[in-house]
Order: C-alpha cells, then sequence, then structure tokens
C-alpha cells in the first residue's frame, strides 16, 4: 500500500496514511483520528460523546419538592442535577458529573502545587493512635475523631489530618541532606472528622477531600518563606478560579503552631465571622481579635466591620512543634543533625467544589469557575418530528468534530439527544447544570450556510455561528 505523509492541522504532526485517506483528508487538512480510523500514530483515540440520555445523574429532590428545607443554593443545586446522592449524615456519592469537576480542581491543584516544588504523594487512611499519642493530640481531638480497632485491639483512627503522619515519615529518613530542603509534600485525600453537625452538603462533610501539604526547612527564616510561597499559589488557585477570596489572620487551633492564615469566600452562609478593615485592608477571623473590637490593630485608625466567610484554605507555620517530638532531622553542611522546621497548609477540595457553586450560582442555576465546568459545551439535538428533525445527524457530527477536532474541548462535549423533549426543556435543563457553552442545532441548521444558536452561560449572550464561527469561539475557551 502507498504510505504518504500528511501534517495534521490540529495535531501540527506528521501521520502517515494510505494514498486513499491522504485525497480525501487533503481538503480539510485534519488528520484521520478526526473522521474514522485508520488512526494518526500520534494522536489519541476518539473519545465517544456522552449522551445526556445515558449520564448517570438521578435526581435527588423529589417531585414537587423544591428542595427549600434544604440548608443552602449548592446542596440544593447539587442534588436536583444529579451531582451528589446522601448517604450517611455528612457523607456523599460524588457522581459522574460532580467527579469531572472535581477531577479538574485537583488537576489544577495539583499543577499550583508542582510549581511550588510541590511533591505528590498518598499516606494511608489508617493511623496508629500511638503516633497521635506521641504528639499528645490523641486525646486533645476528642469525639472528632473516628476511632477504631484491629483484630489485635490496636487502636486506630481514620486520619482527620496528617501532621503526626509525614512527620515520621521524614523522621524515618536517617540523614536528610539540608540541599534538600525546602521539602514539600502533598497528598489529596479523603479526610474523616466526626463533626457535630455536618451541613450545608460538600461545605461540611465528615467524610471529605483535603489537600493538605507539609514543608521541611532548615530554618524559621526559609520556612517563613516557604509559607509566603504557599500563600501565594493558594491566592493564584483561587484567581484561576475566578473567586473572590480574603486572605485572613486566623487562630491555630488544635494544629499548633505560631503563624495561621485562613483563606475564605465572603458569603452569607459563612460559618465563619471575619473583621475587615477598610481603611488599611487588614482581615482577621474575629476569633483572633478582643470581643468587640472595633478599632483595626494594624492601623490604629480604621473601623473593623464584620463580613462572614466560607473558610476554603488555612496555611500553619508549625516550626518544631511535631518535628521536635517525632525527631524530623535534616544535617547541615558541617554534617550536624537539626530539627526541621515545618509548616501546613490545608485546602478543602469538596469545599472548594461547593463553595464555587455556592457563590457563582443563582438560586435556579448553576455557574461554575469556567475551569472547572464538568462540560463545557452541550450540543442540543432537533426535536423528533420537528421541522429540524433531518438535521440529527448533524448534531451528533457536530459534537463528534467539536471533541476530537479541537485540542482544548476533548472529551468536554455533550450531546442532549433527548430528542422526544422540546428545546425548551433541554434548555432549561442545560442553564441548571451550567454548560458554559449551549449550542442549539435548530432549523437554522438546514439553511445553504448552517448556522447554530450558541448561548454562552457564564456571559448570558446568545448569537448565530456558522461552524467555522463557533470553531473559532471555541478554541479559545480555556481548559484544564
Ligand atoms: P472548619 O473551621 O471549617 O471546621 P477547620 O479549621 O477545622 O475547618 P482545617 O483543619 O483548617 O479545617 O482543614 C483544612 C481545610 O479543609 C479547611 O480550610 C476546609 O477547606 C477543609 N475542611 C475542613 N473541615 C471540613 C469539612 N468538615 N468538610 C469539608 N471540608 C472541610
Ligand atoms: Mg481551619
Amino acid at each position: 500500500m502507498d504510505i504518504l505523509m500528511h501534517q495534521c492541522k490540529v495535531h501540527k504532526l506528521p501521520t502517515l496514511l494510505s494514498r486513499t485517506f491522504f485525497r480525501a483528508l487533503k481538503r480539510s487538512h485534519i488528520c484521520a483520528t478526526h473522521t474514522s480510523p485508520p488512526v494518526c500514530a500520534s494522536s489519541k483515540p476518539v473519545i465517544p460523546i456522552p449522551l445526556v440520555s445515558r449520564l448517570f445523574q438521578p435526581s435527588n429532590l423529589r417531585e414537587g419538592q423544591e428542595g427549600g428545607d434544604l440548608t443552602c443554593r449548592s446542596q440544593r443545586l447539587m442534588l436536583q442535577t444529579g451531582l451528589i446522592h446522601p448517604s450517611n449524615p455528612g457523607c456523599f456519592y460524588y457522581l459522574p458529573v460532580a467527579l469531572r469537576s472535581m477531577e479538574k480542581l485537583v488537576r489544577l491543584i495539583d499543577e499550583e502545587m508542582h510549581a511550588i516544588g510541590g511533591q505528590k504523594i498518598d499516606m494511608p487512611a489508617l493511623c496508629s493512635a500511638e503516633l497521635w499519642k506521641t504528639s499528645g493530640r490523641w486525646e486533645l481531638m476528642g469525639k472528632e475523631m473516628f476511632r477504631l480497632q484491629d483484630r489485635h485491639n490496636a487502636e486506630y483512627c481514620l486520619g482527620p489530618t496528617h501532621e503526626e503522619a509525614v512527620t515520621e515519615l521524614f523522621a524515618s529518613q536517617s540523614s536528610v541532606s539540608y540541599k534538600k530542603l525546602p521539602l514539600l509534600l502533598y497528598q489529596v485525600t479523603r479526610k474523616f472528622r466526626d463533626e457535630q453537625k455536618p451541613k450545608f452538603g460538600l461545605l461540611r462533610g465528615r467524610e471529605f477531600y483535603m489537600k493538605d501539604m507539609y514543608s521541611f526547612d532548615i530554618s524559621e527564616e526559609a520556612a517563613l518563606e516557604t509559607y509566603q510561597s504557599v500563600c501565594r499559589a493558594y491566592g493564584r488557585l483561587l484567581d484561576r478560579l475566578g473567586l473572590k477570596w480574603v486572605q485572613v489572620q486566623a487562630a491555630t487551633g488544635n494544629i499548633g503552631g505560631t503563624l495561621s492564615h485562613e483563606f475564605q469566600l465572603p458569603a452569607d452562609i459563612g460559618e465563619d465571622r471575619l473583621v475587615v478593615c477598610k481603611n488599611c485592608g487588614f482581615s482577621a477571623n474575629v476569633e483572633t481579635v478582643e470581643p468587640g473590637q472595633t478599632e483595626c490593630s494594624q492601623c490604629k485608625t480604621g473601623t473593623l466591620t464584620e463580613t462572614r466567610g466560607i473558610e476554603v484554605g488555612h496555611t500553619f507555620y508549625l516550626g518544631k512543634k511535631y518535628s521536635q517530638v517525632f525527631k524530623a532531622l535534616f544535617v547541615n553542611a558541617l554534617n550536624e543533625p537539626l530539627v526541621a522546621e515545618m509548616g501546613c497548609f490545608g485546602l478543602g477540595v469538596t469545599r472548594i467544589l461547593a463553595a464555587s457553586v455556592e457563590v457563582l450560582s443563582s438560586e435556579e442555576a448553576i455557574r461554575w469557575p469556567g475551569l472547572i465546568a464538568p462540560y463545557q459545551v452541550c450540543v442540543v439535538s432537533p426535536k423528533k418530528g420537528s421541522k429540524a428533525h433531518e438535521a440529527t445527524r448533524m448534531a451528533e457530527d457536530l459534537a463528534q468534530s467539536l471533541s476530537n477536532s479541537l485540542a482544548n474541548l476533548r472529551g468536554e462535549v455533550v450531546l442532549d439527544d433527548r430528542n422526544q423533549m422540546t428545546i425548551g426543556k433541554r434548555l432549561k435543563d442545560a442553564r441548571i447544570l451550567g454548560y458554559p457553552y449551549v449550542v442549539v442545532v435548530g432549523q437554522k441548521a438546514l439553511d445553504d450556510l448552517p448556522m447554530f444558536e450558541v448561548i454562552c452561560q457564564q456571559s448570558g449572550e446568545t448569537m448565530f455561528l456558522s461552524k467555522d464561527g463557533l470553531v473559532e469561539l471555541l478554541s479559545g475557551v480555556e481548559t484544564i
């Protein structure tokens, strides 16, 4: 068989193709993957388009139930749209659509953590009581800790946080060179806390995902530099999600240490009370100021006003609190063993997911941070029996070609194929779920130059675009 080289316009990579295939593709300048096999040697396989009729997305609000009795907007919307399903109090099933968002959020977190030198690990959820007794927190944690025994009656807990475990891990390495520091280890795992009042859906669960990072440094100065670098990464992450946030002075609680900040999203349903000085920008959790204090302790002239916030992140400078007791040592240039300086940095993954829905959505419809929307585009096919019905195939092809020819939209396009339903009803569902772009294949798709109705749900704009126009618009969508 004759084989020819073909430069794919999308992948920008040469592909080996048979002469017949080469001829067929020459006009479009895209590679074989974007039509049908043979597959472009340099590319990934075609992803089938998810069909809305097949998505496992069971609504958890009973027929006629408005959800008014549920405690907050994000919980109601996430149950209504089949993103989560309740299990025990404070525990949820994360369903496919929600999990896509969460995985994107984790990718974003990974990017930011790698950018500051973080290395990802995964620690056991089952933690020995011995570790917690060594730090003195076995008693201190009280009822918040899920405790259990193994068959030999040894005591364990389900990790609510991992300062003890990670410090022991570091301490188990006999002579960590100062050249390896700062060392930043982090994980994204389930945490278990027997919260007194689990509520607000994913905002306060008893089993939830947290990103927790732990830093080891050679000196207090270096540890504080690391501390600032992690705080900047948290700020960048929240900016990339398009969320309004404040970094406030915070209490250290049972984690300990001497310096601490919380990252808060201002929201009326927030459980934290914050004070902010409009004069100098000082902001703090009320736990850290005198009761009733109204004068700003930083500028001494401004007045503190109170707002509420949802805590999404918490940073601590720990000093030697854990490294001293666990003997987490490094060796300096003179080959002397010294106790490492530590910091720890938590970010609530499931809480950020729910909190973004909480602060960006309206009462009726979800709005996602664009980057972590579960799918970027929903193509709506024509209604069965309507004049536009002939364009059904066109809707399927459009969804396929957007997903497989635009690198940023790979796997990001769903087809609402429920064509026994009116377009209006499906648009309503799409609005509630908050796909950033909805493309309706209606009657105008049958014109000589087919046109598609495009609704940009983030901006509220609606426009009619040709396929080229649509491709141009969507190729600019940022994805992760
Ligand atoms: P809170 O004050 O809200 O109870 P915390 O101060 O006990 O939280 P940290 O120990 O600082 O929480 O945990 C780090 C991050 O983990 C928090 O900033 C939050 O985003 C998240 N988180 C904590 N508890 C929960 C929970 N019960 N459900 C979901 N996320 C949580
Ligand atoms: Mg906290």
